[in-house]
């Protein structure tokens, strides 16, 4: 295949081209730079079936040739970069995703859609199915992400019904490993840099919060057998671990073997503001369609990311 990966300098977008080209495909990664870096694929440059483009992808997409797949990943992911960004963040979401589609449109191309677990906003079906519809605040401070994501998917499905474009749709849970940015403020990067330089972990409310943390390798897996699937429906991809924030701040210290403390802060900026207070995908549909399950322990996965983050600290 020939496939277009937007985002493809960001965490998951490097990822992905790294799992494409291993395959054997081509790829070309198409990013603004903005929250991506290059730095995620110069391992990448020079190779025969690798292009880097710099594009905003919220305007008009040339691509030469022919195109098998667009992988559509560019976005804002961190709550403080899309408060930082809101207005690019919807724009990516929403013109970006209307390009993407134009673009899979015009080449004849298989589409697949990064979406998110922030559908599901606060959620308040536990664990999330897909068949869930969300509890979305509109005009709080995620709803930005949430609300452009949500348009991405009706913007996909509508060119799956009214232009036949072959579609496929992923809700990404949290995802974690190495090229997450050391800044970027989400919870890991966040507890692994504090501990390994010794400052107090910083817990966002009480901690009592969930999540449930995917390894990257798992999820591009997912996303993977998710493309090369029949399955026209949006599938979640997430590892169902569930833990409070509080364990996981108790699991990066063991794991750095740190000698920071653990303190409860609340930011007085918008940063918590409809936190979610719990997480967990519900993936019987990707273990029964895609067989597909995480398969890397919280452990192993935080060893690795561990030993990224300590050459950047
Ligand atoms: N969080 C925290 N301390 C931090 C950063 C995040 O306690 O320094 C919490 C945050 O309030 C949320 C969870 O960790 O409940 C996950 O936050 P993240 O920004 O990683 O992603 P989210 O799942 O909210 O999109």
């Amino acid at each position: 295949m020939r496939v277009l990966i937007t985002g493809g300098a960001g965490f998951l977008g490097s990822h992905l081209c790294d799992r494409f080209l291993a395959e054997g495909h081509t790829v070309i990664a198409m990013d603004n730079l903005i929250t991506g870096n290059t730095a995620n694929i110069e391992h990448l440059a020079g190779r025969d079936n690798f292009l880097f483009v710099k594009h905003d992808v919220t305007n008009y997409i040339y691509i030469e040739g022919p195109l098998d797949a667009v992988l559509h990943f560019a976005s804002p992911a961190s709550p403080i970069d899309y408060l930082e960004l809101p207005i690019p963040t919807l724009k990516v979401g929403a013109l970006g995703t209307h390009k993407a589609l134009g673009l899979a449109k015009a080449k004849g191309a298989r589409f697949l859609l990064a979406s998110t677990s922030e559908v599901y906003g606060d959620p308040l079906v536990h664990p999330q199915t897909e068949d869930y519809w969300g509890n979305v605040n509109p005009v709080g401070p995620r709803g930005v992400y949430d609300e452009a994501k949500r348009f991405a998917e009706a913007m996909t499905m509508a060119y799956q019904r009214y232009h036949q474009v072959d579609t496929r749709i992923v809700r990404i849970f949290n995802t974690y490993g190495p090229r997450m940015r050391l800044e970027d403020g989400r919870v890991v990067p966040n507890f692994v840099a504090q501990a390994l330089r010794g400052d107090p972990l910083t817990v966002y409310g009480d901690g009592s919060q969930t999540r449930s943390f995917c390894y990257v390798s798992d999820l591009v897996d997912g996303i993977y057998r998710l493309l090369l699937s029949d399955e026209l429906e949006p599938v979640n991809i997430g590892n169902p671990v569930e833990m409070t924030i509080l364990d996981f701040a108790k699991a990066i210290i063991e794991l750095t073997g740190s000698t920071s403390e653990i303190v409860f802060v609340r930011p007085t900026d918008m940063r918590i503001k409809d936190d979610p207070k719990v997480r967990q995908p519900d993936i019987s549909k990707a273990r029964r369609i895609l067989n597909w399950e995480p398969k890397v322990s919280l452990q192993d996965g935080l060893k690795e990311t561990i030993a990224y983050f300590k050459s950047r600290v």
